[in-house]
C-alpha cells in the first residue's frame, strides 16, 4: 500500500522533546516564529521538576548557593562549558521567560532569584537548585526554618520512603518525623505515583486523603509527601488539600518516572498545538537532508510518513539515555547527523578506575562541539550548516549531573540558539 506523505513547512524545527526542545519551542513561539517540534519521550519524564542553574563550578569546589559566582568561576576555569558561552543577562532572561510561560499555562514555579535554594531530594538529602515548582516551595521554606514537619509516605508506593528522608535529615532537622498512610482506594499491592496524581484530581479522593493525613499529622506545622499532587492542576490540588488538612503541604520529588516531569510533558503536549506549533509527539526523526530551500526532517507516525521542511533546525536530542549520543566499542557517535563528537581518545579513558572519583568520568564530558552561535562544527572547527543549531546536554564540555546544571544548560543554550536562529530568519 502506498501511503500519503504529509508535508509541514515551518521557519524553525526542533528535534527533541526534552527540556531543551520544549524551552526552544517556547522561545520561538514567543518570537512569532512558525515552529515544529518532533521527539519521543526522553529524560523529561525522569526529572525531579527542579530547575538547576549551576550547583558547583568544578569537581573540587563545594556546592554553592550563589550560581552567579559559580558561573564567573566556570567562565575562567572552563571557557568551553556551554554555560560559559552565555551571558548572565541571557541566562536570567531565559529562566524568566520559561518559568513565566509554564506558569501562565498552569504549572507555577518560584521566580528565580539571586541565590540557589536548598531543596529535598528523593533520597532525603538536600541539593542546591535555582527554581522549584510552587508545589515544592513550602518544603524549601520548612527545611530552611527547620519547622515542625511530618513527612508522609504511602503503603505500596516504592521509591519513596519517609523514614529514609527522616533518617538522612534528622541531624540537621530534629523536628522532622515520618508517618505512613494508606492512599484512598489503593489499599492493596503496589501503587504508582502517576496513578495517585491523577486520582487526586478528583475532589472526593482529596477529602479522603486529607482525613488519613490528619490522623498522623499531630501538631505539625507543615506536611511533606511524595510528588503526587495532581497531574494537570497541581497548584489547585495542593491548595485544596492544604485547606482540608489545615496546614501547608509540599511535594518531594520521587524516583523516576516522576510526576513533575510528566506534568511538564503533558502540559506542553496540550498547550503547544493550541499556540500554533506543529507537534509530532512520541516519534523520532530518522533522516535529515540539507537542501538549498530548506532542511527536510523525515519521520513517521501512526498515520504514515511525514516530512518537515524548515528554514532553520535545532538539534536537542540529549545524551545517551535519550539516544542523542551512542556509545560503541570503537567510540561515541551522534547517530542522526553523524556529527563530530568530542570524546576521550581511547575507550579505556571513558571511566576512572574509582567509581566515586570526585573528578567524575571523562565520558560525561563528551558531546558535540559548537561555535559561539551554537552551530555544530566539525573536527576542524568548520560550521556544518549556518541553518543548523544545537543546544542542551548533547553539547560537549559539560557534566550536568556533577555540576547540578541540567536545566541551566538546557534553558541557557536553547535561549541563545533560538535568538541566533531568529536573527538568521529575519536577515533572510
Ligand atoms: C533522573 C534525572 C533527574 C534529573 N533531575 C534534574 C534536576 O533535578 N534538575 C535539573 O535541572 N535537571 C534534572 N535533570 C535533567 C533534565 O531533565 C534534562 O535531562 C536536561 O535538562 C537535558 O535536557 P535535554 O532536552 O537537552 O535532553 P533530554 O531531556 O535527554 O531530551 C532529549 C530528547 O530528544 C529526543 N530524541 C532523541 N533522538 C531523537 C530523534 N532522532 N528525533 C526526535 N527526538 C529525539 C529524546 O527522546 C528526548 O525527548 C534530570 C534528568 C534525569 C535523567
Amino acid at each position: 500500500m502506498i501511503e500519503d506523505k504529509r508535508l509541514f513547512t515551518t521557519e524553525f524545527a526542533v528535534i527533541g522533546s526534552g527540556l531543551t526542545g520544549m524551552a526552544a519551542a517556547i522561545f520561538a513561539i514567543n518570537r512569532g516564529i512558525s515552529t515544529s517540534l518532533a521527539g519521543n519521550t526522553g529524560a523529561i519524564a525522569y526529572t525531579t521538576g527542579y530547575l538547576d542553574l549551576l550547583g558547583k563550578a568544578d569537581s573540587n569546589s563545594p556546592l554553592s548557593n550563589d550560581p552567579w559566582h559559580a558561573l564567573a568561576s566556570l567562565r575562567s576555569s572552563q571557557p568551553r562549558h556551554p554555560l560559559s558561552r552565555v551571558s548572565d543577562e541571557e541566562i536570567r532572561a531565559g529562566f524568566d521567560e520559561f518559568t513565566a510561560f509554564i506558569g501562565s499555562c498552569g504549572i507555577k514555579y518560584g521566580t528565580p532569584q539571586e541565590r540557589n535554594v536548598m531543596a529535598l531530594t528523593p533520597a532525603g538529602t538536600s541539593k542546591p537548585t535555582f527554581s522549584v515548582p510552587a508545589t515544592m516551595q513550602a518544603g524549601v521554606e520548612a527545611f530552611a526554618a527547620k519547622s515542625k514537619c511530618t513527612i508522609v509516605d504511602f503503603k505500596g508506593l516504592r521509591g519513596f520512603s519517609a523514614r529514609q528522608c527522616v533518617a538522612n535529615l534528622q541531624k540537621e532537622w530534629p523536628l522532622l518525623k515520618a508517618r505512613r498512610v494508606t492512599f484512598p482506594n489503593m489499599e492493596h499491592g503496589e501503587i504508582y505515583a502517576e496513578v495517585m496524581a491523577r486520582a487526586l484530581e478528583v475532589p472526593a479522593n482529596r477529602e479522603a486523603l486529607a482525613e488519613e493525613i490528619k490522623k498522623v499529622a499531630g501538631d505539625s506545622e507543615v506536611i511533606g509527601m511524595p510528588a503526587v499532587l495532581g497531574m494537570h492542576k497541581p497548584d489547585q490540588v495542593m491548595a485544596d488539600l492544604a485547606r482540608l488538612i489545615g496546614v501547608p503541604i509540599f511535594e518531594i520529588p520521587t524516583m523516576p518516572p516522576s510526576v513533575p516531569g510528566i506534568r511538564l510533558r503533558e502540559m506542553f503536549e496540550q498547550v503547544f498545538p493550541e499556540k500554533g506549533l506543529t507537534l509530532v509527539p512520541q516519534q523520532k526523526v530518522t533522516n535529515v537532508e540539507f537542501g538549498r530551500d530548506g532542511i527536510t526532517l523525515s519521520l513517521r507516525d501512526n498515520f504514515g510518513p511525514i516530512d518537515i521542511v524548515a528554514k532553520t533546525v535545532l538539534l536537542a536530542t540529549g545524551r545517551f539515555l535519550s539516544g542523542g549520543l551512542q556509545a560503541h566499542h570503537d567510540g561515541i557517535t551522534e547517530p542522526l547527523l553523524g556529527l563530530h563528537v568530542n570524546q576521550p581518545e581511547n575507550r579505556d579513558d571513558w571511566y576512572s578506575h574509582n567509581y566515586l572519583d570526585k573528578a567524575g568520568h571523562s565520558i560525561h564530558l563528551s558531546g558535540i562541539e559548537v561555535d559561539d552561535q551554537f552551530h555544530p562544527i566539525d573536527a576542524d572547527g568548520k560550521v556544518i550548516d549556518q541553518r543548523l543549531f544545537a543546544a542542551g546536554v548533547i553539547l560537549a564540555h559539560q557534566d550536568w549531573i556533577r555540576g547540578r546544571c541540567g536545566a541551566g544548560v538546557a534553558l541557557a543554550t536553547a535561549y541563545r540558539a533560538v535568538n541566533e536562529a531568529h536573527k538568521l530568519l529575519k536577515a533572510a
